[in-house]
């Protein structure tokens, strides 16, 4: 298995953002959105068929392709 995260920034995440992520054997998924404008420890409110920023109001909608 790799260890490695296909993350676009080498910068570790802030412990706070832990809380956030669902633990699943060796995987970490992330529950939230973070915001792309606002930027890290910014999360998107999750709306059924959206999710929005309460800081900047982005909106992005879900999709529906799987
Ligand atoms: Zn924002």
């Amino acid at each position: 298995m790799s260890e490695e995260k296909p993350t676009t920034k080498k910068s570790k995440p802030s412990p706070q953002v832990w809380k956030y992520y669902k633990i699943d054997g060796e995987n970490a998924a992330l529950l939230k959105k973070e915001c792309p404008r606002c930027g890290k420890g910014v999360f998107l409110a999750d709306h059924q068929e959206r999710q929005s920023c309460g800081k900047c109001g982005f909106t992005q909608f879900n999709r529906s392709d799987k």
